[in-house]
């Protein structure tokens, strides 16, 4: 088989002109960004607002292994399945990060026939949204530090300024900095550091912004330091908020883009899914549910963390609603849980898989019964599952009662979906008990206890020093009623990676507490979190190309 740059660039690409009609939207309502990408009027939403909103479909996962399970995949050619049986699609992403894409995962545009075009644009710089997050961000880590050296009428401490510089780039040498060195002129010398720039408060702000006034009124929230006294500096303490929501204007118009099966795709936003909430923006997401009529999402991560996020954070904030979930499975990663080594998830294995599908039974319970939406399992094919295998999972899942579908998009495209597409849609018509995991008016502690024992399964929490007097001091400060944020492995259901398939009775610490006052959630750290990955050892930036004709080969 090909692979996924060869596939992608064998396609036919219509124009986008062209794609944006099959979402009923005239030239003039667009910005066209060279032939085949597009930028969306935002504003559309607002007028719209009289139209019916388009079905909800939220694409999640089981917990995956570091190569993913298929989420992206899965939504791409799900979209593509359902313009197929002739009923009007799109498909929500997030925009890719360059580090993800030059590190180890590679590119975030699906993969093998059910993949976004143009996949090199999409994965490298696309629109320049990134960059132009980047910017703003950094604009305002100016204004600190020049507020700082022309005189410090706040009287920022120096040793608090929370706010980091950006760059979109697997850095790990820049996590922690001195800067301001040399001479007087040169500012004040501090200890500082640089975040991945999808791990800025600025995209998640961006991500849930519902226009550009909520956009600078969330920019202007944002804690950015504390004083000598101890008080929170804002950006609205630096009158930054204006010149940061200039340098959005054009990110903010959510970009459009087609799949193979000439499916149109709405890719926007990207925030990080560990210390932000991992899915497209709101503004796209709303977009999509007005221009058709069945709007598909992924939320990145398990269930356990994307869906939830998904739903106690992005659709409390903004009413999106889902009508359906989609809870993508693959046998290798149901082995791994079952115990199996990297290298043996190849051959057969039932009794590995028996074991591990625990980790799928306790995902569905968790989308099923805590939040209360309707579920079917997409069973990700892999040209290593077996015939047996393929009927383990799908005899397991029809004795819990939960629709499931074995998904060939990966090698089939939209064809390979037809039945997945059924049965969603289906779900979508039927009953519906959505519910958020916690009220967000309960204390902090509470709310974090809520998801450790009802999503994780954890027995109990136990808070650093540190993290608790965090939390006294945010519920001080009046944001005690926000969502909260878990930052914590993905790799299980617990805080400890090494605990795969559904463990219970463990107890989880939460490590540190921070306030994203404008993304407005409370991030809760329990273990380590990363907000600048490293590069590997052989990056794949080792293998990307190009060639004369700029031809670029190696992104997958
Ligand atoms: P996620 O969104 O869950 O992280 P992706 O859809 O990005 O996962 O897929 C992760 C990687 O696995 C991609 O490189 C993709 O091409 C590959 N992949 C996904 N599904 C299949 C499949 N059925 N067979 C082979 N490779 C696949
Ligand atoms: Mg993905």
């Amino acid at each position: 088989m090909k692979t996924d740059i060869e596939i992608a660039q064998a396609a036919k690409l219509e124009p986008i002109g062209q794609i944006a009609a099959k979402l009923g939207l005239h030239e003039d309502q667009i910005s066209c960004y060279g032939k085949y990408k597009a930028k969306i009027d935002h504003r559309l939403v607002a007028q719209y607002e009289g139209k019916p909103d388009a079905k909800v479909i939220l694409v999640t996962a089981i917990t995956p292994t570091p190569a993913g399970e298929g989420k992206t995949t899965t939504t791409v050619g799900l979209g593509d399945a359902f313009t197929k049986l002739g009923k009007r699609a799109v498909v929500c992403l997030r925009e890719p990060s360059l580090g993800p894409v030059f590190g180890v995962k590679g590119g975030a545009a699906g993969g093998g026939y059910a993949q976004v075009v143009p996949m090199e644009d999409i994965n490298l710089h696309f629109t320049g949204d990134l960059h132009a997050i980047g910017a703003a961000n950094n604009l305002c880590a100016a204004m600190i530090d020049n507020h700082i050296y022309q005189g410090n009428a706040l009287g920022i401490d120096p040793r608090r300024v929370t706010w980091r510089r950006v760059v979109d780039m697997n850095d790990r040498q820049l996590r922690c900095v001195v800067d301001g060195l040399g001479a007087k002129t040169n500012g004040m010398p501090r200890e500082d550091g640089f975040d991945i720039t999808v791990a800025s408060e600025v995209m998640a702000v961006f991500c849930l912004a519902s226009d550009l006034e909520d956009l600078k009124a969330r920019l202007a929230k944002m804690v950015v330091a504390y004083t000598f006294a101890g008080e929170p500096v804002t950006v609205a303490d630096l009158h930054a908020e204006g010149a940061m929501a200039a340098l959005l204007k054009d990110a903010f118009d959510p970009n459009l883009v087609q799949t193979l099966g000439g499916t149109p795709a709405i890719i926007h936003g990207g925030p990080f899914a560990n210390i932000a909430h991992g899915c497209n923006s709101v503004i796209a997401t709303r977009l999509g549910m007005k221009l058709a009529d069945y709007t598909i999402t992924e939320a990145g991560f398990g269930a356990d963390l994307g869906a939830e996020k998904f739903i106690d954070i992005k659709c409390r904030k903004s009413g999106i609603r889902p009508s359906a979930v989609v809870l993508v499975a693959t046998v290798r990663a149901l082995k791994h849980h079952g115990g199996v080594a990297k290298a043996e998830l190849n051959s057969e294995n039932l009794d590995a898989l028996k074991s591990g599908f625990e980790n799928l039974e306790r995902h569905i319970k968790n989308v099923t019964e805590v939040f209360g939406l309707p579920c079917v399992v997409a069973i990700n094919r892999f040209p290593s599952d077996t015939e047996a295998e393929l009927q383990f999972v799908n005899d397991a899942c029809a004795k819990l009662g939960v629709p499931v579908s074995l998904s060939e998009v990966f090698s089939k495209g939209g064809d390979g979906a037809v039945d997945l597409a059924e049965k969603v849609m289906a779900l979508a018509d039927g009953e519906n008990h959505f519910q958020f995991v916690y009220d967000e008016n309960d204390s902090i502690k509470a709310k974090i206890d809520a998801v450790a024992k009802k999503v994780y399964g954890a027995a109990s929490v136990t808070f650093d020093r540190g993290a608790a007097k965090t939390i006294a001091d945010i519920e001080a400060m009046g944001y005690g009623n926000l969502p909260i944020c878990v930052a914590k492995t993905q790799y299980s259901f617990s805080d400890n990676a090494k605990l795969l398939r559904a463990p219970s009775g463990f107890v989880m610490n939460v490590r540190q507490v921070r306030l994203s006052a404008g993304a407005g959630f409370a991030v809760v750290i329990m273990g380590d979190v990363m907000t600048m990955p490293g590069l590997p050892k052989a990056p794949a930036a080792e293998k990307i190309d190009i060639d004369r004709d700029g031809v670029i080969t190696g992104l997958f």
